[in-house]
């Protein structure tokens, strides 16, 4: 007999007519022979208006008060399935997240599961019962036993964690949608069915704004190695399976808290070209990267950052055997792209051959943003200059002078408590041959983030750690941390400019944290934007594939689409774009990359 976990989202219980056929989805489960426990969000879009109650008596609730009104929506779902479940001969008993003994942080709305206690739970189901568990809630360790949520989305962690805890043989999340597509399939109703995706693409998908599924339940499901299933509760399709590695032996104690870095590598075989001062205008990225892909030349890590005045600068690495070739290709190009003929200023080519990636991965990082500080923290106290960072859910990576590489493995090696011997890759003891991945696996859109710049940050080691380290004293996170190339001498010290982006809704206060620091460090101005988009691809087949970048850009150019800012990954390229063409730009992506099926993917209402 197996154990299986099932959840059901918002929609799925929309209504009393939804819950009896989900009651009926249950009790067929069962009938299979199998014991069950079912995770329930809240009815429909309950949780939205329960916020929007909250928010005509206050303007700034606080959190205790919100989580113990938000709570209470799962508490309607988990009684009416029961009871449906009862009516039809399924006996049954619902629980709340105190009652079953999910035991979390004490961290009002975002708290993370320390640990879930099974007697209650294992006393039902050796009953007989189906226990229907309240899904996104909790109870703290304190005294104060107080209720306390994991933030938006937060029922399919609740799933996952409970199929970990119970040791259950598989966790089926059901929605409104037949699994994870290509894209959401409410902007381009063509999206494509996967059958099955790597955890890591997952993690970058749902974390770039796929809210499909929770990121921190694909961090559990991977970490455990949890068979994980997406499906639609409309119908029998198979739906995608979560492939995630050999997961490696891990406590239940701590469960979303467990050591955040698994690895810390090192790559020295890497050299940075970087084109300065290029106009700011559509299709000038796809040109330059056309070349390159057409000298099939791999690049690794491309950035982008912004700049004052319409002039921005280009950075990416490659092996340092081809960088002659990347160089030539630079320099080739360099001078068509001056925007007026006029101007003297025109594009210049930097390259320096010196340089190594030092890199920490793990799956615990997300929505940990003190992870990164910590990094730039600890290569700061070894005096070490950071030249690029580029940041994925899983993975911060660095760009330093080689001759600190040495210092700056074991810095980090020691500061995480990383045995160097274990250099941990996201693709070591992946299930799947990255050869059989398609280079582009899903494209997503992201609405809700800002974008911070700081003018003028002193070029020497520990800014980066200053910045982000305030940042996660106030627990904002940070995605696309990018720095210009090029040095403004300002009262003789030689500055640069840092962007990055954020949630939206953490904008303003991250940037009144920053103006209390400018003022310290002696920095520039702190401007936000919030009018920008986020369109990333994911793919873990992107590895040495060159072309990727090209391709992604070329579409965007095509629709005279400006970007803003690049920041790669291994597995992912994200643009900043304007706010209002970010539909366009993902409508474009999606069509680029031939994801589209034949058929329309229809969303019940
Ligand atoms: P639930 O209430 O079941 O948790 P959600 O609304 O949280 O459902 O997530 C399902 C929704 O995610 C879909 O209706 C779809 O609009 C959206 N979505 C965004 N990106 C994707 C994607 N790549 N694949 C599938 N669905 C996606
Ligand atoms: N009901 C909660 C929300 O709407 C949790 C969930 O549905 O996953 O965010
Ligand atoms: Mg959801």
């Amino acid at each position: 007999m197996a154990l299986v976990v099932q959840k059901y989202g918002g929609t799925s219980v929309g209504s009393t007519e939804r819950i009896k056929a989900v009651a009926q989805r249950v009790i067929k489960t069962v009938q299979q022979g199998n014991s069950l426990v079912v995770v329930v969000s809240a009815m429909g879009k309950t949780t939205d208006t329960l916020v929007n109650l909250a928010k005509e008596v206050s303007t700034s609730p606080c959190r205790r008060e919100m989580d113990m009104l938000l709570s209470t929506g799962e508490q309607v779902s988990i009684a009416l399935l029961s009871m449906a479940l009862k009516e039809m001969g399924q006996s049954a008993v619902s629980l709340t997240g105190a009652q079953v003994g999910i035991v979390t942080e004490a961290e009002h709305s975002r708290a993370r599961i320390l640990q879930i206690k099974t007697d209650r739970l294992e006393k039902h189901l050796n009953q007989g019962e189906v226990v229907v568990v309240a899904g996104f809630q909790g109870i703290s360790t304190s005294e104060d036993l107080e209720i306390t949520t994991l933030g938006r989305g937060g029922s399919d962690t609740s799933a996952v964690a409970l199929a970990v805890s119970l040791k259950a043989n598989r966790c089926e999340i059901y929605t409104d949608v037949p699994g994870i597509l290509t894209t959401d399939p409410r902007i381009v109703p063509e999206a494509q069915l996967m059958e099955e995706i790597t955890a890591d693409e997952m993690l970058e998908l749902a974390s770039l704004g796929a809210k499909v599924l929770h990121p921190r339940a694909v961090e559990i499901a991977r970490n455990y190695g949890m068979p994980l299933v997406v499906l639609s509760s409309w119908s029998d399709n198979p739906g995608t399976k979560v492939v995630s590695p050999l997961p490696k032996p891990r406590s239940l104690t701590g469960l979303e808290i467990t050591k955040a870095v698994d690895g810390v590598e090192l790559d020295n075989d890497q050299a940075k070209v970087a084109l300065l001062r290029i106009p700011d205008s559509p299709g000038i990225a796809a040109r330059l990267f056309n070349e390159i892909a057409q000298q099939n030349l791999d690049v690794d890590l491309i950035i982008q950052s912004i700049h004052e005045g319409n002039l921005n600068d280009i950075a990416f690495t490659v092996v340092k055997k081809v960088i002659k070739q990347a160089e030539a290709v630079a320099e080739a190009i360099a001078p068509s792209l001056r925007s007026d003929p006029t101007q003297l200023d025109e594009a210049e080519v930097m390259v320096d051959k010196r340089v190594a990636k030092v890199e920490i991965s793990g799956a615990g990082m997300i929505g940990r943003p003190g992870i990164a500080a910590k990094m730039f923290r600890t290569l700061a106290t070894e005096g070490i200059n950071i030249e690029m960072i580029s940041t994925s859910e899983v993975k911060v990576s660095c760009v330093i002078d080689e001759a600190d590489c040495d210092r700056a493995l074991s810095s980090l090696c020691q500061a995480f408590e990383v045995d160097s011997s274990s250099l941990a890759s996201s693709t070591e003891n992946n299930p799947i041959n990255p050869d059989n991945i398609p280079a582009v696996r899903g494209v997503a859109l992201d609405h809700n983030q800002a974008r911070l710049a700081l003018r003028h940050v002193p070029d020497r080691p520990g800014m980066a750690a200053k910045i982000f380290g305030l940042l996660a004293e106030k627990n904002i996170s940070v995605d696309m941390i990018i720095q210009s190339q090029r040095c403004h001498i300002l009262n003789d010290v030689p500055t640069r400019d840092v962007a990055f982006t954020v949630a939206q809704a953490d904008g303003e206060t991250a940037k009144q944290a920053l103006e209390e620091l400018v003022k310290d460090l002696d920095c520039g101005e702190v401007s936000v934007d919030s009018a920008i988009a986020k369109i990333s691809i994911v793919g873990a087949g992107m590895i040495g594939k060159p072309g990727v970048a090209a391709k992604f850009f070329t579409a965007l150019a095509q629709e005279q689409i400006n970007i803003q800012m690049i920041a790669t990954s291994e597995i992912k390229i994200s643009c900043v774009v304007a706010e209002d063409e970010g539909i366009k730009a993902l409508k474009a992506v999606h069509d680029a990359f031939n994801l589209a099926g034949d058929l329309e993917v229809e969303v019940p209402a």
